[in-house]
């Protein structure tokens, strides 16, 4: 149903009240006249009943009936009302419009019976005689302070009612054209009090539609004043709100579009939101909106790494082999939590040129290897043959030096062998951790009694055999003792391995050595990294050691984390799967 104008409510409201009123007016003047009528009649028929006991007292004590008739006859003519005279004991004397003889006993009419007590009488009654109603006016007729008889004066009902009908009509056609003048005022009244209601309904339906341009000039002095002038200051509030967010909309959107990476945003059902040029370039499709990403991204790694996303909804990334390129993906769910970004990252080329990198480092070490094999065995050559102490001490340093030299490219081509093809070079076994432990610390025997330091070994008994490349956790044990013994001291060596549940052991190396400052912490890993040139240099450290460890942790699918504290030590924990998953 259509809703109704609130002009139409407030002026039905107003007839309503108007019409109300007019039947109350009505109702109550119509009661009130018509008692006034009959109380003014009523007095006026009291002042007849005085002049008509002068008339005729003297005949009523003559007892006679004939003078009193003909005069109350003129009388009630001219006065067009019945008179009757009764005796005390309730005999008609004379009546001015009925024949007196014929007519009953009044002794027990009430307006009588009130005369008799010397008071005026009154009654409204249906009267026998005339088959009428009558309104009757008795009064005492005294002669000497006594009552002699009752003059009763009478008028027909029906008389009144037609003269205050009469009266009716006058005050229904007054009524009627108050109710007309009512109407008309209520009508401007209502139009004055809507108008500007309307005029404000009519302005929000246009800010609604987006048109804020609008401003209403009102020229009232009430409420309707405040309410108009908060309407145009928050219209102008929207306007400048919607124009920041438009203008932060088109910056948005001119961000993503010019920016090099592939875009795609997608709502939680899978419908692609939003993309940008690079994306649909990426993917060689411009047609993408109102789709789901999987009508539009066919590559079935992509696919699955965004159902991945999908299970836990946090950040994921990966790096992806699409068609000739290497794209690195990360998927970020959006702060409404309404869908996701996807960002694609071309890294082929810097893939490329890495690897012209790691190709490069792995053939000149593979180059320098036999050189330096050479000089190393030719300076011992030298060293055993030569007697010269001067000679010796300048072999000895050529010696120490291609030491270092061959240490360092014996790291750099592990290091480049790890980063090859990672999966296919791990050779997965079950292995017993305890032996390789045993195993490792036979080459360490010398140095750890040659610097005095106590060694602990703490292994679970129930600890399993776990699933791993024996060599590559071996190399990992040999470079983090090696470190421990090289930066410690004093003190104590503590190696502790115990399994988390079933599915994690955890490796701990702790040392009481120097300890790592803590700005470096975070940059061990990094390949070359030393934290003091020349203490790693005289320990004979290459700053290799710390990432080819990370690197065989990290392709275990384990993690590595350090806690250190400077001059009171360093510790390594890794926690290394039991299975090895692929
Ligand atoms: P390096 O061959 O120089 O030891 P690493 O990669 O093994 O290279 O270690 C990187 C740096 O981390 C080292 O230069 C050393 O300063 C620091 N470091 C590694 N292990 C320890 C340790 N157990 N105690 C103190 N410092 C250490």
């Amino acid at each position: 149903m259509k809703n109704k104008s609130f002009f139409f409510n407030l002026f039905i409201q107003y007839i309503i009240i108007i019409i109300i009123f007019a039947i109350i007016i009505l109702t109550v003047s119509y009661g009130i006249t018509k008692r006034n009528y009959i109380n003014n009649l009523v007095d006026e028929l009291k002042s007849n009943t005085v002049l008509l006991e002068e008339i005729v007292k003297n005949d009523l004590v003559k007892n006679d009936f004939n003078s009193i008739n003909k005069k109350i006859n003129l009388i009630g003519k001219r006065l067009t009302k019945r008179i009757t005279i009764i005796k005390t004991n309730g005999y008609v004397v004379a009546d001015s419009k009925e024949d007196y003889k014929r007519m009953s006993n009044h002794i027990d009419r009430p307006e009588i019976i009130e005369a008799l007590n010397s008071k005026i009488g009154q009654a409204i009654r249906f009267s026998d005689t005339l088959k009428l109603n009558m309104l009757y006016v008795a009064a005492p007729i005294k002669y000497k302070n006594e009552i002699i008889g009752i003059n009763r004066i009478s008028i027909c009902i029906k008389d009144i009612n037609e003269i205050i009908r009469g009266f009716r009509t006058k005050i229904l056609i007054i009524t009627f054209f108050l109710i007309i003048i009512a109407l008309i005022f209520a009508f401007f009244m209502s139009r004055k009090f809507t108008s500007p209601i309307k005029l404000l309904s009519d302005a929000s339906k246009q800010v609604a539609k987006g048109d804020f341009n609008i401003k209403l000039y009102l020229n009232s002095n009430n409420e309707i004043k405040i309410l108009t002038q908060n309407f145009n200051h928050m219209t102008l509030k929207l306007h400048d709100l919607f124009n920041e967010l438009d203008y932060e909309k088109e910056e948005l959107k001119s961000i993503i579009t010019s920016m090099k990476e592939g875009i795609i945003i997608i709502d939680n059902s899978g419908k692609i939101i939003r993309t940008n040029s690079s994306f649909t370039e990426l993917i060689d499709n411009k047609d993408v909106t109102d789709k789901y990403y999987w009508e539009i991204i066919r590559d079935s790694e992509i696919i699955s790494f965004i159902k991945k996303f999908n299970i836990n909804k946090k950040n994921i990334v990966k790096e992806i082999y699409y068609e000739d390129k290497i794209l690195f993906c990360s998927i970020n769910p959006l702060v409404s939590k309404k869908g996701f970004v996807l960002i694609f990252y071309d890294i082929t080329e810097l893939k490329n040129l890495e690897n012209i990198k790691k190709d490069f480092i792995s053939n000149v070490s593979h180059e320098l290897r036999t050189p330096l094999t050479a000089i190393k065995g030719f300076a011992e050559t030298l060293l055993e043959e030569e007697a010269d102490k001067n000679k010796i001490k300048y072999l000895k340093i050529i010696e120490r030096h291609t030491e270092r030299l061959i240490n360092i490219v014996a790291d750099l081509l592990q290091l480049s062998n790890l980063e090859e093809d990672k999966k296919n070079k791990l050779d997965i076994e079950k292995v017993n951790i305890k032996t390789i432990v045993e195993n490792v610390l036979v080459m360490f025997e010398n140095r750890i009694k040659l610097k005095n330091l106590d060694i602990e070994i703490q292994i679970d008994d129930n600890l399993e055999k776990i699933e791993c490349d024996s060599f590559k956790l071996e190399q990992i044990f040999i470079n983090l003792i090696d470190n421990a013994i090289k930066y410690t001291d004093k003190g104590s060596i503590k190696i502790l391995i115990s399994s988390i549940d079933d599915k994690m052991v955890k490796i701990e190396i702790v040392d009481t050595g120097i300890g790592i400052p803590k700005k470096d912490i975070s940059r061990v890993f990094e390949r070359f990294y030393v934290v003091d040139k020349s203490r790693s240099k005289k320990n004979g450290g290459t700053g290799l050691g710390l990432s080819i460890v990370k690197h065989n942790v990290l392709l275990h699918n384990g993690d590595i984390k350090i806690y250190s504290r400077l001059n009171k030590g360093t510790s390594f924990i890794i926690l290394f799967p039991i299975n090895f998953n692929t």
